[in-house]
């Protein structure tokens, strides 16, 4: 057969490059040995998850720890899934969580001499080389219709054997030369498979980056690598990309592990020397006492809006994902408490061979601790950000009055003291934490433990003593007198020793200050709050909060 004629008359295309010219177009990178090149390679479905995080941080992590680039290619074969806006959300969400890129789609840097990187504009290098493999007789064209497709995969499931487009399975393989060019003339689609010389009989040992020495089985697929409508496959177009993008690592979801005999391959018959991969674990979670995967259906956690939406602390996340990237990672930061992430020795070969846990309370936790070694007024910017966005109008208001919440955060944080607290978990918690310390957002319950007259007199009695001027001490020196003419135990040893003869003990009256003015029977220091609060509105509260 004339293969230069067929590949001719199947890519007629008259301005397409020698492949080779690619080679000089895109030299290989001028970076140090030993520099990583990574890349995050998204398809723009509007989706962005934590699972692409947890890829581009480990991306980020590797080119940056070593001197390399890391770059964004948008993998937008499909356009069926194309969402309008989904680049820039990619970005958006990824600059969010502080991780950047050096160059790549919508990236504005002088490093850009890899592109285009978006797909669909790199149709031109995919159809020179899938030209070129029909040339070499690695490629043919297949003018399988769906039906037919079908009724193979019926046949082989039937005789309970692999599915797929292989063997004697692979009809279209041994077109004659006059059935190919009948077929054209009658205007039939085509798409166009690699020949594949595997054997699925061989095995070969191949080094993942991640999971280490892996059995893989040759493939022996007739891949689809050009779709009917021109545009390759993700197999195909990633091995091109890759190759002329000098991807060193590519790190990806195990969910690909089963196609990389066909990648493989794929470079085998392009003459490409194939890039590292590393195979990352699915993000898994604990339901009812079993570990399943983390679902875009069932855990609204899994998309990245949510952190956003719900005021994650940004560094949280991150520091909380490099604990799951890394295990060390945890070790490192209590070493190293206000280390920056960034110094920590990341290590691919490091991160977990099987399903990384995520847990939510644990990032909580983290979260609380990030927040509380912040300064109050850099929690007010962050706060604000997050009020700015998705705040309340009542919240937007609150928050023009800066000093006013600093004061308020301050005591919150504990900035003051010796000992910081961590009551701020995420800003939307934080924000609704401070409600109280407003009058159109003050909703009290007060959930008294003592009846009308106990609370009434507490509450009056201390009206009438309160005086913001006093300190601390003096402040509880007269809610003891409040609460020892009301009968509780102004010592709480007193209470103590003879709890039948009080109503309670002084920390008992005291609840009942501190759920009129707050709402709430636990808070901060209620002097405090009540200085914050000013003697005014203070004051109504305290005569608001009688039963
Ligand atoms: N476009 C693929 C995806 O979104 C990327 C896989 C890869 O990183 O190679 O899953």
């Amino acid at each position: 057969m004339d293969l230069k004629k067929l590949a001719k008359t199947l890519i007629p295309d008259g301005d397409l490059r020698e492949p080779a010219e690619y080679e000089t177009i895109y030299p290989p990178r001028a970076v140090e040995k030993g520099a990583e090149v990574t890349r995050l390679a998204p398809s723009p479905t509007g989706f962005i998850h934590l699972g692409n995080l947890y890829s581009a941080l480990a991306d980020e992590r590797c080119a940056h720890t070593t001197g390399g680039t890391f770059y964004l290619r948008i993998e937008d074969t499909d356009e069926k899934r194309k969402v309008e806006g989904a680049v820039e959300s990619v970005i958006r969400s990824l600059k969010y969580f502080g991780i950047k890129f050096d160059e790549g789609a919508e990236i504005d840097s002088p490093l850009n001499n890899y592109g285009p990187y978006y797909q669909r504009q790199r149709a031109k290098i995919y159809r020179a080389f899938v030209k070129k493999l029909i040339e070499e007789g690695r490629a043919y064209p297949c003018f399988c219709t769906a039906e037919q497709l079908d009724e193979i995969r019926a046949k082989q499931t039937e005789n309970k054997e692999t599915t797929g487009y292989y063997g004697g399975y692979a009809k279209c393989r041994n077109l004659s030369e006059e059935e190919i060019y009948k077929n054209i003339a009658e205007g039939k689609p085509f798409v166009i498979r690699l020949k594949s010389l595997g054997d699925i009989n061989n095995k070969k040992i191949f080094r993942d980056a991640i999971k280490g020495d892996i059995t893989v089985t040759e493939n022996d697929q007739d891949v689809v690598i050009l779709k009917s409508d021109g545009i390759p496959t993700y197999h195909f177009a990633h091995a091109i990309d890759d190759h002329f993008m000098h991807t060193t690592l590519v790190i990806r979801g195990e969910e690909w592990l089963s196609s990389l005999p066909v990648h493989i391959e794929l470079h085998e018959a392009l003459g490409f020397k194939p890039p590292r991969y590393a195979h990352t674990c699915s993000l898994m979670k604990m339901d009812g006492g079993t570990k399943r995967k983390l679902s875009k259906r069932k855990d609204p956690e899994l998309s990245l809006d949510y952190y956003r939406k719900a005021g994650y602390f940004p560094l949280a996340v991150v520091k909380y994902l490099m604990t799951v990237l890394n295990s060390n990672f945890e070790e490192w930061t209590l070493k190293n408490p206000d280390g920056d992430y960034r110094d920590f020795k990341f290590k691919i070969d490091k991160m977990g061979k099987s399903g990384a846990l995520f847990d939510l309370d644990k990032l909580n936790e983290i979260s609380r601790t990030e927040i509380s070694k912040i300064s109050a007024e850099d929690c007010y910017a962050f706060l604000n950000e997050w009020v700015s966005e998705f705040g309340t109008p009542a919240d937007i208001t609150h928050f023009k009055d800066k000093e006013y919440i600093v004061k308020i955060l301050n005591l919150v944080m504990g900035t003051g003291g010796k000992k910081r607290r961590k009551d701020i978990e995420r800003a939307e918690q934080g924000v609704r934490l401070i409600d109280y310390f407003f009058d159109d957002t003050f909703s009290p319950e007060y959930a008294y433990r003592f009846d009308a007259a106990t609370v009434n007199g507490v509450l009056n009695g201390f009206t009438q003593v309160y005086d913001p001027a006093d300190d601390n001490s003096q402040w509880f020196a007269k809610v003891k007198a409040v609460a020892s003419e009301n009968g509780f135990a102004a010592e709480t040893g007193d209470y103590k020793a003879n709890p039948a003869a009080y109503k309670g003990s002084v920390s008992d009256a005291a609840e009942i200050l501190r759920v009129a003015v707050t709402g709430s029977p636990n808070s901060p220091d209620l002097c405090t709050i009540m200085g914050i609060l000013g003697k005014r509105r203070a004051t109504e509260r305290l005569l608001k909060g009688r039963k």
